[in-house]
């Protein structure tokens, strides 16, 4: 059993279906189970017609959700053809009707909540998982349209909930695992999942890379494979770097790790059920299924190359919190943390001095009342548009000097912060985000020139 999980692009009109359906059809032998995403740039929209809806512009968010409607309808009915679509057209109708109460209802109360958002960004998964299958159907496979709601059991953290593993894998095995067993091929929407209660929830954007882990991991699959609009994890974001080449194999440490600061092209939990069952993660490309992609495995083979890849993670803000002097010394730093964890806003890069403490963090997150409690511990600044680099790969552990060069580089550059040795694998900095995509360019040229043919290709 393998699981293939279709991200935003690899779903996102006809064609681009068609050609998904053509890929799973090659792997039937192997039992797939397919997870899919929202159709491309579905669940940004699907955001800004709550948003519209909660600031109490119903007309906004009713004409978003239209336009939304005609292109799953368009879609398909381009799949299906006439018979078939007028079938299926009441099932996706029903949908959009619930979707547009929820927006009205969101409209008279004129607050959207956490809780609400979900209930709407999981219309995306749940209307492209409908497509997905029909379409497959269609194309003369045995698919089987499963909810996620059904198997995928989570917290009730709203937006960002996090997955009960035992209720979860027991689900996979009593409601997904037999369909396969029947020769089925069961479709189903990442990124939503519901509560214990039954109330739908979702699990942080990118996060059907995850979903697919999950059941990955739950079903016991041979391999996880994430088909993207990329031919693989590449040493660096193709679009910030035009040279960026493909990686062969990396080890399952330094993925998470390029993950965690900003490679998207993988959601940053997604190895961790992959590790604990140790099952091979492939990256592909739909546009591209050739190419045979990333492997991503417990060890990677040893590579001639420094680094493996250069991450970028733009939009970040720095809180500096200054104490009077000395007052670092004891229970300063967890109470700083703490007023993080309350806010549930996630740090990702830390220096501290004997009089102070700077911290990154993501700029969506809400920062002001974040500062406001900080401001009673000590003073607090922010500062925005910075962005982090972050270069990743194992040898880092064992070659003296890397640093250097790397600064040696930039050392025309204001670098803000620097950390090295957290994980041992990761070197990161953080400057200023319009200069970084030169910072990147010159990295890479630096460190990639002469690639190491085991690795990249
Ligand atoms: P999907 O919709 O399939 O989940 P995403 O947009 O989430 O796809 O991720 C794919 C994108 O990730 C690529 O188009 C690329 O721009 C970006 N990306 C960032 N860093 C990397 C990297 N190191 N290698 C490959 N892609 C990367
Ligand atoms: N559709 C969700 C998002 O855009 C989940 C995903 O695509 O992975 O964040
Ligand atoms: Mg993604």
């Amino acid at each position: 059993m393998i699981v293939m999980k279709f991200g935003g692009t690899s779903v996102q009109d006809a064609r681009a279906i068609e050609r998904a359906g053509a890929i799973v059809t090659g792997r039937l032998e192997q039992r797939p189970v397919v997870v899919v995403s929202a159709m491309a740039k579905v669940t940004d929209q699907l955001l800004a017609m709550a948003r519209a809806a909660g600031a109490g512009d119903r007309k906004t968010a009713l004409k978003l959700c239209r336009s939304l409607q005609e292109r799953h309808y368009n879609t398909a009915g381009e799949l299906l053809g006439t018979a078939l679509f007028t079938q299926f057209h009441g099932d996706l109708g029903a949908d959009f009707e619930t979707l547009e109460e929820l927006l009205r209802g969101i409209a008279a109360v004129g607050e959207l909540t956490p809780r609400t958002t979900d209930y709407v960004s999981a219309f995306g998964e749940i209307l492209s998982s409908k497509i997905v299958a029909a379409a497959f159907s269609a194309l003369g496979m045995k698919s089987a349209l499963v909810d996620s709601r059904d198997w995928l059991v989570t917290d009730s953290a709203h937006m960002r909930a996090a997955p009960l593993f035992e209720e979860t894998n027991q689900r996979l095995q009593s409601r997904v695992a037999p369909l396969v067993a029947a020769g089925k091929v069961p479709v189903m929407g990442g990124f939503i999942g519901s509560s214990k209660a039954g109330i739908t929830t979702t699990i942080g954007r990118g996060g059907s890379d995850y979903s697919a882990a999950i059941a990955g991991a739950g079903l016991g699959a041979e391999r996880i494979e994430i088909w993207t609009d990329v031919d693989g994890m590449m040493t660096t974001d193709p679009r910030l770097c035009a040279d960026a080449r493909r990686i062969k194999v990396i080890s399952f440490d330094e993925a998470a790790e390029l993950a965690y600061f900003g490679a998207k092209v993988l959601h940053p939990a997604t190895v961790l059920p992959a590790v604990q069952k140790n099952i091979p993660v492939y990256i592909l490309n739909s546009g591209n299924p050739e190419c045979e992609g990333t492997r991503i495995t417990a060890r990677a083979p040893r590579c001639r190359n420094s680094f493996k890849a250069i991450a970028v993670k733009k939009r970040i803000t720095i809180v500096d919190v200054a104490a009077p002097r000395m007052q670092l010394a004891h229970g300063f730093l967890s109470s700083i943390f703490a007023a993080f964890d309350r806010h549930r806003v996630a740090v990702d890069v830390v220096s501290t001095s004997e009089v102070s403490v700077s911290l990154t963090v993501d700029s969506n997150e809400s920062i002001p009342p974040l500062a406001a409690d900080l401001a009673k511990l000590a003073d607090v600044k922010y500062e925005g548009r910075k962005a982090i680099v972050c270069l990743v790969g194992e040898n880092l552990r064992d070659t003296p000097g890397i640093a250097a060069r790397v600064f040696g580089e930039l050392a025309d550059v204001k670098i803000r912060m620097i950390s090295q040795g957290a994980s041992e694998i990761n070197l990161t900095f953080v400057v200023e985000e319009d200069v970084v995509s030169d910072v990147v360019q010159r990295l890479h040229k630096t460190f990639f020139s002469d690639l190491d043919p085991e690795v990249f290709a």
